[in-house]
């Protein structure tokens, strides 16, 4: 069969408007240099995440308009419930509206001020959530997960040495759980191996705390088990799924990533009281627990979507049309972090402008520059969203990578629009010492990189020559 081909025929298609340069320059300036703040009626092709962004097929469709409303105890809660359980395995399922909310009852609910959450890589609502609560976010991904030109199959993976450092230097009194994000998106969308998981729950048992997962793209990553890891290629990937569950004591997750739908979430857990302590706070912020701030017909979708996310030719499609985007910037010699993940790639703007210093972004420059000659939109992953200050020394600590990620919406976008994506980028890059750098004229407490206003550097033009 083709690489990468599409198991679906398009049944609904939505018109695509195309804009000027110059339209595009005067809406990037008004957004000052955001990207998340310019209409989406101006972009062409929109990677900015690939979060709730998904098509939903006919079977999901159906089951937005056969929903049971019900208040309390719905048809279509059970049907949530029940697909949920067989496929995590967890006691406990607590509907959210999304994932950020999961993680909000959960760090609310059992992360004290000082506590540390290590995780191998934080994903920015996660960070952000566990630091509203006044915990420490601790990233503690394998080294080999920083570097962008190392090939290895599970770059997601979580360093035992750096674990192990973790609760030698805050004791496991001060550390709640562990999380594990599969796939690690902040670090590239990068698998974690079966083996890794196994190490970390063990390691966990061993300490008496439990492990919980950030399983937005489970399916993906349980796809990149099945094909990378030795022992794994007869297994089924729900099974897969299964066997990876077992070794935590809990999840949250964003429905908007594989579970197929444009808004959803929910949080797992096995312990009584940490789900009753969640559920109170479930019934004050989101609402009653067999609904939690979602429609019936929400969480009849979710369902669906969790069925079909498992289907081994959707996921070998999915993953091979993020791999040929790849492949295309490899032939136009566009660096990029290797090997391309689950749902995205992200480009390496420290090699694609080395001539831009980190504390002037590069890859929000290269975010900008996208947009602005192409009408892509795409997402900083760089000092913009991760700069942040070192709990000891209270100095401003900028990412080892700057990132620009390109993530691919599911059941979408065309090989066409991609490859057209792909070229935009190899435009970009050509560009070259053109490009000046940006600085922030204004910024909110957290979270910046969402509405922070930017101006390139000394208040001159983003492109030298224009
Ligand atoms: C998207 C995401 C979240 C947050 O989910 P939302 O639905 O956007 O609130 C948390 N962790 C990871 C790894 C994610 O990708």
């Amino acid at each position: 069969m083709d690489f990468a081909f599409e198991p679906y025929r398009i049944k609904v298609v939505e018109k695509i408007e195309r804009t000027s340069r110059e339209e595009r320059q005067r809406l990037l300036v008004a957004a000052g240099y955001n990207v998340f703040k310019v209409p989406s009626s101006a972009i062409y092709v929109d990677l900015l995440t690939d979060s709730g962004t998904g098509a939903m097929s006919d079977l999901q469709w159906s089951a937005l308009m056969s929903g049971d409303e019900a208040y309390a105890c719905s048809r279509s809660f059970k049907d949530f419930e029940d697909t949920i359980r067989d496929i995590f395995g967890y006691k406990h399922v607590i509907p959210t509206h999304q994932g950020r909310a999961a993680e909000g009852l959960l760090f609310t609910a059992m992360v004290k001020p000082g506590m540390v959450v290590p995780n191998n890589i934080h994903f920015d609502t996660t960070r952000a959530n566990v630091e509203h609560v006044g915990g420490i976010a601790l990233d503690c991904v394998d080294d080999a997960g920083l570097d962008p030109r190392l090939e290895a199959p599970f770059k997601g993976d979580m360093s035992l040495r750096k674990l192990s450092q973790a609760f030698e230097k805050y004791g496991k009194d001060r550390i709640p759980f562990v999380m594990l994000t599969i796939t690690n998106n902040s670090g590239g969308g990068q698998p974690v191996s079966m083996g890794n998981a196994k190490a970390v729950a063990a390691f966990c048992r061993e300490m008496g705390v439990p492990l919980i997962f950030d399983a937005c793209r489970f399916a993906e990553n349980a796809w990149f088990i099945q094909q990378r890891e030795a022992g794994y290629r007869d297994v089924g990937i729900k099974d897969i799924c299964r066997e990876m569950f077992a070794l935590g004591s809990g999840c949250t997750m964003s429905a908007k990533k594989d579970a197929l739908v444009n808004i959803g979430g929910f949080l797992c857990l096995d312990n009584d009281d940490w789900a009753q302590a969640a559920t109170n706070l479930l019934i004050l912020r989101e609402g009653f627990p067999t609904y939690g701030g979602l429609a019936g017909r929400d969480l009849a979708a979710v369902a669906q979507g969790l069925r079909e996310v498992l289907d081994p030719d959707y996921l070998a499609y999915r993953i091979g049309q993020v791999a040929r985007l790849g492949e295309r910037l490899d032939e136009l010699g566009v660096p990029h972090l290797k090997p391309t993940g689950g749902h995205a790639v992200y480009l390496d703007a420290k090699r694609m402008l080395p001539h831009i210093p980190q504390a002037q972004f590069p890859a929000q420059v290269v975010t900008a520059a996208l947009y602005v000659e192409a009408g892509v939109r795409a997402v900083e992953i760089g000092s913009l969203m991760f700069e942040h200050r070192d709990p000891d020394t209270g100095k401003l600590v900028p990412p080892e990578m700057e990132l620009v990620r390109l993530a691919v919406p599911r059941r979408v976008y065309t090989h066409t629009q991609l490859d057209y994506v792909a070229d935009a980028c190899a435009k970009v890059m050509a560009l070259g010492e053109r490009l000046n750098g940006l600085e922030v004229t204004w910024e909110p407490p957290s979270l910046r990189h969402f509405t922070a206003v930017l101006r390139p550097v000394g208040g001159g033009p983003l492109l030298a020559g224009l």
